[in-house]
């Protein structure tokens, strides 16, 4: 008997404080939580998903999908060309950051400056065969904010390679160079991978929005 009652008063009591404190809980906190955390999970995932479409300039498909491709369409060896004799070299994307040097001239493929170029061969050579973009810098002798714009572009090389390679070029020692690129103001920054414009810039820029700009550029292109 005793045992039963205890029994029954031990299960009310049980149900009561799960009936109001639990009934509580389930009416807040438990709501709450279900409206939350469903919630939460979605945004969470949106932006996550949001990020890796902004980082690879794309919007369409998901992170995960997308990352394979990204991967697929990155070469394992890239095309560089030598900037002291212009042989081209397949270097291994690992190989890049390691001090890689020519095969033909054995010198180094990257030496954290700018390079001066005004032949439109070697030039065209240079901006067509390499597989990593070119960043050129269109610049004068007698313009002053090129003068200003010339340490920027030189601190930037050795912070940009090897991803891009930066070339100086003059353009009064090159006026068709110039002229086909439609320069109309200096300096003009021109972005360009195997021989086609990704994009150009007018007037100085401090070092941060120089990176910034050709990196967000490059990558989109290089996706
Ligand atoms: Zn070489």
């Amino acid at each position: 008997m005793n045992g039963m009652f205890f029994r029954a008063s031990a299960l009310t009591a049980v149900n009561s404080i799960a009936g109001t404190r639990g009934g509580a809980r389930v009416g807040t906190l438990g709501t709450s939580s279900i409206r939350q955390q469903p919630c939460e999970l979605t945004v969470i995932n949106a932006s996550a998903e949001t990020e890796r479409h902004y980082a690879d300039g794309t919007r369409q498909s998901t992170g995960r999908s997308r990352q394979p491709m990204l991967r697929g369409n990155m070469p394992e060896t890239l095309h560089v060309v030598c900037p002291h004799c212009d042989a081209v070299n397949r270097v291994p994307r690992e190989r890049l950051r390691a001090g890689a040097k020519c095969g033909a001239c054995h010198r180094p493929l990257f030496e954290g400056r700018p390079l001066p170029l005004t032949d439109p061969n070697r030039f065209a050579k240079h901006a067509e065969k390499n597989d990593i973009p070119l960043l050129i810098d269109f610049w004068a002798a007698w313009c002053g904010p090129c003068r200003t714009m010339a340490p920027i572009f030189e601190q930037a090389a050795s912070r940009l390679e090897p991803d891009l390679r930066l070339v100086k070029l003059d353009s009064d020692a090159a006026p068709e160079l110039a002229a086909r690129y439609s320069i109309r103001s200096i300096p003009t920054l021109l972005l360009v991978r195997h021989g086609r414009e990704i994009a150009r810039t007018a007037g100085v820029m401090s070092l941060p929005q120089l990176i910034g700009w050709a990196r967000d550029h490059a990558e989109r292109a290089m996706a």
